[in-house]
C-alpha cells in the first residue's frame, strides 16, 4: 500500500463511511473517472463487499489468530525493511510482492505514522489494533486476491478508454483492490475506520519527518 496525500478536513475523515471514502478514493481514479455515478457506487459497494468476505473466509480458518500470523499460516513471510519510505510523491507503509509472495513493511514509514497518532487518535481509528495489524492485513487482501481463481476485483469493473466502431479499448480500475484491501482489513480487524483514512495522516507523517531530518542535519 503506497500512500499520496490528500486534502479534506480531518473531521469529515474521521466520520466518512466506508462507501465515501470509497467514493472518494475512485474520484482519484484517471480511469474510475470515466465510469457514472452509478456505476461508481456499484463498483465500490463491491469492493467493500469482497474485501468483507475474504475477510471473514480467513477469519473462519484461523479463528482469533492476528494478521502476521495468519501470513505466516499462508507462508507468506513478513519483512520488516528500513529503506527510505518516500519514493517520488509517495509514502509507503507496505508493499505485497507476488514472486515468491511476502509483504514488506517500511518501519521508519509506519513510525512516523505511529508518532503522528496522538491524543487518542490511534484508538479512535484502529481501535486495538495497531499500524502494523493493519498494514499486514490490507497486504494480505492482495496476496489472497492473487492465489484465487475469481476475476480480480479490478477487473470486475471496466472503463472504456477509446471506442471505434464495435472497437473497444478497456481498462480494469485499480483502486478497486485498494478499496476491498482497505475493507478486509476493517473486516479483520474489527477496526471502527476503513483504514483508508490513515492515508490523510500523510502529510503530517512527511512534517515530521522534514522537523526530523532538520534536527540531524542541524
Ligand atoms: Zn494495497
Amino acid at each position: 500500500m503506497a500512500r499520496k496525500a490528500t486534502a479534506l478536513p480531518f473531521d469529515k475523515i474521521t466520520s466518512a463511511s466506508p462507501e465515501s471514502l470509497g467514493l472518494l478514493m475512485l474520484e482519484a481514479d484517471l480511469h474510475a473517472a470515466r465510469l457514472d455515478h452509478r456505476a461508481r457506487l456499484a463498483a465500490v459497494s463491491a469492493a467493500l463487499a469482497d474485501g468483507a468476505a475474504t475477510a471473514r473466509g480467513l477469519r473462519e480458518r484461523f479463528p482469533g489468530l492476528p494478521a502476521h500470523e495468519i501470513a505466516r499460516e499462508l507462508q507468506v513471510p513478513v519483512l520488516a525493511i528500513d529503506d527510505d519510505p518516500l519514493v517520488g510523491s509517495i509514502w509507503r507503509f507496505a508493499e505485497y510482492r507476488p514472486r515468491p509472495p511476502r509483504i514488506m513493511l517500511y518501519t521508519r514509514g509506519l513510525a512516523a505514522l505511529e508518532q503522528a497518532l496522538v491524543d487518542g487518535l490511534a484508538a479512535r481509528l484502529l481501535g486495538r489494533a495497531t499500524t502494523q495489524d493493519v498494514f499486514v492485513a490490507h497486504e494480505l487482501y492482495h496476496h489472497a486476491e492473487t492465489i484465487r481463481s475469481e476475476a480480480p476485483i479490478a477487473r470486475r469493473y471496466q472503463a472504456t478508454l477509446l471506442q471505434i466502431g464495435k472497437w473497444r479499448w478497456r481498462t480494469g480500475i485499480a483502486t478497486l483492490a485498494e478499496i476491498a484491501a482497505g475493507s478486509f482489513a476493517q473486516s479483520l480487524l474489527d477496526l471502527p475506520c476503513h483504514p483508508k483514512v490513515l492515508d490523510y495522516f500523510v502529510p503530517v507523517v512527511r512534517e515530521f519527518q522534514t522537523r526530523s531530518e532538520t534536527a540531524f542535519s542541524s
